[in-house]
């Protein structure tokens, strides 16, 4: 660790993993990032879990791309098939100016033979807000469509459609932080022990000082050790679940009267529909017992102040959005939103996934969730922007890109920090996608699955290399500040943006990410009273009522951002998951993460101390379905489903049921998602990656 003078320098910035945006102290020696700390953050308070404090050593790793390439003519056919330690088997070194010209002449060109259609583009929730805001601006002004987008669509795309629809805002409507002041708390289809560490700091003293904390998720994630009551229910039920928690409420007479009336519409559809879903009839469905969910009902109901926590058990699968609608109908009729100790939050999961909504890249929404749809709208855009309208049609989302790549729509991407040859489900039909584009222009940090099939490659900045701002889960606002430069010639990601942006045509002209910030600002109210200067010296919760406010915690309190200032009840009908077990596929497969790896593996299986702790594929299955299989715990087994199979080590874990398997995502060498659904929920369009269909077999 050693003293402040064992140093050359020491940098404040935000860790670069997940949502809960935990501010370090990152402490350089000889060019390399030697120690890192937590320091005192509005979301951590100086803590921080193993990612943020062990896992910052992929920035030196031997395999960074140092220097632009271009795809040899005389490569072999585009596939997972690259050395990252002998890239010249496919790729020369090239100069920045070859390089940029090359991915604006293969844009460019398509634009100009088959129309700005031809042409997609998918950002990152790694990157800046100002990143993100360049990115969306490329697309949108520079090809005159919306198809831009980014992985919210695979997170919490269908929270966010139930939050808008019925709140009118699809970010948290409380910190996590406010769980505080809270007396019950709900946390379903979230495993925070694993996935959002620091905040589960926060969940456990809540429960230690005698919160009632109530988790329910079909696998026994870590904090049903700290939970007053845990429902393990069967996978895809969700529904029934909430509402015959709802039909209690209801039935018993346990919701806020005043509120409903005060502050929501469509209760007495909601009321109706909770008729038929009483917990005896549902029992059966989600194989929790009644009792349970009417103590659960009485629990929530009754609590002074209450919030509910989720994440993508909840919003991954085909009524991902029905799932929400419940969860924010019961906070509703329970008055839990707009209160201290209450609210509504999804965990985001991405460091920066909020921020890249908010900055508008997402094909159904300019910066400031502005709809595409709206005239007026788009004015305000293109004025600021000089540029041609670019159209009143919703964008297409990432897996419908991919979709119109196969179709011969879409003949050339531009992908900055996304790895879809490993995220997307049925990831086999994402590949072969990417392997029939005419042009692919990728941008990132290391030769990822998806840089595989590039013809550009164009080498970009770690986080801890850059200048920026990035929004957390809780709506905070926090600044990126960079503790060294890129390796060798690679540049921060808004300055290659705005290079190829010029070598498209478009008359851009920034010198610093504070400029970008600045644009953003004109048309994004929620950054209102929000400066560069002021985040130099703190962190802004958004909305900021004026530059004494530090942000307000909790929002709603007088009303609701949607007409009439009321939120609304949506009712839920249960719908079944895409493909049911059967004979030939009898259990049901899940997908997520784990404490050590993040998302596709890109940065974490790069860090030597987190890689040493997981070092290999692996899933989990209950030890009586191990023993049915006659195979011992770190043995193979052979996953199967409807899109492929992989093999890979099975661990012993009673928490998943005897019925069920999960796997982790981030190990392209059994990539999970080639065994993933990609059915959509029709309003996030968010694959269904939480449920599928498997065969285990001993491999
Ligand atoms: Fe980083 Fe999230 Fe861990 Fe905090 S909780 S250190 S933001 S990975």
């Amino acid at each position: 660790r050693g003293d402040k003078a064992d140093f050359d320098s020491e940098t404040q910035s935000v860790c670069p993993f997940c949502g809960v945006g935990c501010l370090v102290s990152l402490k350089v020696k000889d060019g390399r990032i030697a120690h890192v700390e937590g320091i005192n953050g509005p979301a951590n308070e100086g803590r921080l879990c193993v990612k943020g404090r062990f896992g910052f050593d992929y920035i030196h790793h031997e395999h960074r791309l140092t220097k632009p390439l271009i795809r040899r003519t005389d490569a072999p056919p585009k596939g997972l098939n690259v050395d990252p330690g002998n890239l010249s088997t496919h790729f020369r070194e090239a100069s920045w100016d070859e390089a940029l010209d090359a991915a604006a002449g293969g844009l460019g060109g398509l634009r100009t033979a088959h129309g700005g259609r031809s042409v997609a583009g998918f950002g990152s929730a790694k990157c800046t807000n100002e990143e993100a805001y360049l990115f969306q601006k490329l697309i949108r002004e520079g090809f005159g469509h919306n198809n831009v987008d980014h992985c919210t669509r695979l997170c919490h795309a269908s929270s966010v459609a139930a939050l808008l629809e019925n709140v009118g805002s699809g970010a948290v409507t409380a910190t996590f932080n406010e769980i505080e002041n809270a007396d019950v708390a709900i946390v379903i289809g979230a495993n925070p022990v694993e996935n959002h560490p620091v905040a589960a700091t926060y969940f456990k003293q809540f429960a230690k000082r005698g919160g009632k904390l109530i988790v329910m998720d079909p696998r026994g994630i870590g904090l049903r050790s700290f939970a007053s009551h845990m429902l393990q229910f069967r996978p895809g039920t969700d529904v029934a679940m909430l509402n015959a928690i709802m039909a209690t409420i209801v039935e018993e007479g346990l919701y806020d009267e005043a509120y409903i009336a005060q502050r929501t519409e469509n209760w007495e559809a909601e009321k109706a529909h909770l008729a038929d879903f009483a917990p005896e009839k549902m029992a059966k469905i989600c194989g929790i017992d009644a009792a349970t969910l009417r103590d659960v009902a009485r629990t929530f109901a009754g609590a002074k102040a209450g919030m509910i926590f989720w994440g993508m058990g909840v919003s991954q699968h085909i009524h991902g959005t029905d799932n929400s609608r419940c969860l924010i109908s019961l906070a509703l009729m329970c008055g839990h939103v707009g209160r201290p100790g209450t609210g509504l939050h999804p965990l985001r999961g991405q460091n920066n996934v909020q921020g890249a909504s908010d900055a508008g890249l997402i094909p159904m929404f300019l910066p400031d969730y502005q709809s595409v749809t709206d005239d007026g709208l788009r004015q305000r855009f293109t004025e600021l922007w000089g540029s041609e309208d670019f159209g009143d049609q919703k964008g297409l989302t990432v897996t419908e890109i991919l979709d119109d790549v196969h179709a011969g729509r879409i003949r050339g991407m531009y992908i900055l920090g996304e790895n879809p040859a490993m995220s997307d489900p049925d990831v086999e039909h994402a590949r072969e996608a990417l392997a029939k584009l005419e042009h692919l222009v990728v941008q990132d940090i290391f030769l990822t699955e998806t840089a595989n099939f590039a013809d550009v490659i164009l080498p970009a900045s770690a986080l801890y290399e850059k200048a920026g701002t990035v929004s957390n889960t809780n709506r905070q606002v926090q600044m990126v500040r960079p503790a060294l430069a890129p390796p060798g010639e690679a540049r921060e990601d808004w300055a290659i943006t705005m290079e190829l942006a010029r070598k498209l045509g478009l008359d851009w002209r920034y010198t610093h990410p504070r400029e970008v910030f600045t644009e953003m600002k004109i048309t994004m109210s929620s950054l209102d009273n929000i400066t560069w200067e002021r985040l130099e010296r703190e962190s802004v919760t958004y909305p900021s009522l004026s530059e004494q406010d530090p942000g307000q915690a909790v929002v709603f309190g007088d009303g609701f951002p949607r007409e009439g200032g009321r939120a609304k009840f949506t009712p839920a009908a249960i719908i079944a998951p895409d493909e049911a077990p059967d004979e030939e596929y009898p259990m049901v497969m899940t997908t997520g993460r784990q404490l050590e790896h993040w998302h596709t593996g890109s940065m974490t299986r790069r860090s030597k101390v987190l890689d040493s702790v997981e070092p290999e594929a692996n899933c989990s299955l209950h030890p009586a379905t191990l023993r049915k299989l006659g195979v011992e715990p770190g043995g193979m087994v052979r996953l199967s489903t409807r899109r492929g199979s992989i093999e890979i080590m099975a661990r012993s874990d009673r928490a998943v049921s005897p019925d069920m398997v999960f796997v982790p995502f981030a190990y392209v060498e059994a990539a999970a998602n080639v065994l993933t659904n990609p059915a959509l929920d029709p309003y996030g369009k968010i694959p269904e990656f939480k449920f599928s269909a498997v065969r285990v077999e001993p491999a």
